[in-house]
């Protein structure tokens, strides 16, 4: 699929959509998610105008994959969810559900999510 910048991530990482921002840096911002699953459910967006998880790896360097991937266990360390533990869910496609076509990681924890059918 092409990307498209007419999606939601792509207007929040213009400015043109605010939201409740918990880390950024070069790679990646990352915030809450705003129909949250779990008891902190954050999204970690890509810089990279990439449509979904195969996109990212077959135009990215080892360099831009390893940095984003970093920013997700930053975020996940600024939520305080190591100790615990999260879940990692990356929706890549027609048939998982993917909504928004932006590259995107959805970290979910603060709660017991053995039971949860996410
Ligand atoms: P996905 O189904 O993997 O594409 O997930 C997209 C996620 O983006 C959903 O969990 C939505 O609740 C979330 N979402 C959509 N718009 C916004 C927004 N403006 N701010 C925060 N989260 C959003």
């Amino acid at each position: 699929m092409e990307y498209n910048s007419d999606n939601v991530f792509a207007k929040i990482l213009r400015g043109e959509i605010e939201t409740n921002k918990i880390y950024e840096d070069d790679y990646a911002i990352s915030f809450y998610d705003i129909a949250p699953k779990a008891k902190v459910h954050a999204l970690v967006i890509s810089k990279a105008m990439v449509v979904d998880f195969e996109d990212f790896i077959e135009h990215s360097t080892a360099s831009e994959i390893a940095g984003y991937m970093r920013a997700i266990v930053r975020t996940a360390e600024k939520l305080n969810l190591i100790e615990d533990g999260y879940r990692l869910v990356f929706n890549s496609g027609k048939n998982s559900g993917q909504e928004v076509p932006h590259l995107h990681a959805h970290i979910l924890g603060g709660e017991d999510l053995s039971t949860h059918n996410i």
